[in-house]
């Protein structure tokens, strides 16, 4: 078994426990396994371990590991998780199966109007800033109804839950407060007439967290794939040589 293998199994252990102790069935929650910063043979490794929902965050590096992969492609489930401008709408409307980082109106109207009609809708979560990080992407609560209905009406996209990320927290009962949060906004969307399945929440570090909350779909990287390199923005001045 390869690391990534044994780390799946692990991940896939903690899912079950936090499931049992939760009284929830581990059928009931997704895995997505975040390949952002890895390679495309890692994302190959981990379908051998039997791994099938893979998420990217930026566009361009996403679409080059989707079409380095096209062999797998009708076996593979492919989620946008990253933010985008307007101008790379159309290359996630045509490679991706589902996008949880739509954080406005336009977004979700340009996905639509490009989805390409040989391919079914493209699957769609909102992404909230649960929160209310100013740094953060994401819609605010208090738009998120209004925002909710227009874009379940769209034709070539179908609006499946709410995504969000949460300030990170120590504790299990820090954690879980945005969890709850975005659980009971996707309650009250329901309790007015929408059909939303989905609750997107749930990383490494507080899967557990997550799962407590009804999470149905956890997004794991460093869990599964190792370290990321940290980021370094473009614009940032180069670090000093030591
Ligand atoms: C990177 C990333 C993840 C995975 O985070 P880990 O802490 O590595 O599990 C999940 N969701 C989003 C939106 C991300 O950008």
């Amino acid at each position: 078994m390869t690391m990534i293998g044994d780390n799946l199994q692990l991940v896939r252990a903690r899912i079950v426990t936090a499931c049992t102790a939760a009284g929830r069935d581990p059928a009931s929650v997704h895995l997505l396994a975040v390949s952002k910063t890895f390679a495309a043979e890692a994302v190959r490794e981990a379908h051998t371990a039997g791994q099938r929902a893979f998420g990217e965050n930026y566009i361009q590096e996403g679409v080059a590991k989707i079409e380095a992969l096209a062999d797998l492609r009708a076996d593979l489930e492919w989620h946008c998780i990253g933010p985008m401008q307007s101008n790379k709408t159309r290359q996630v409307a045509e490679h991706f199966d589902w996008v949880h980082s739509v954080d406005r109106l336009k977004i979700a109207q340009r996905l639509s109007e490009q989805r390409p009609g040989g391919m079914p809708p493209l699957q769609l979560c909102l992404q909230v800033n649960i929160s209310g990080e100013a740094s953060k992407s994401g819609l605010a609560p208090g738009e998120l109804a209004e925002v909710a209905r227009t874009v379940a009406a769209l034709p070539r996209v179908r609006l499946r839950g709410l995504m969000a990320i949460p300030e990170p927290a120590d504790t299990l009962d820090a954690q879980r407060a945005p969890h709850r949060a975005l659980r009971e906004l996707m309650a009250s969307l329901n309790a007015r007439g929408l059909a939303l399945d989905t609750l997107s929440i749930g990383m490494s570090a507080d899967l557990e967290a997550a799962v407590s909350e009804g999470a149905t779909l956890l997004r794991i990287g460093s869990a599964i794939f190792g370290a990321r390199p940290s980021f370094t923005p473009a614009t940032a001045p180069a670090a000093p040589v030591a």
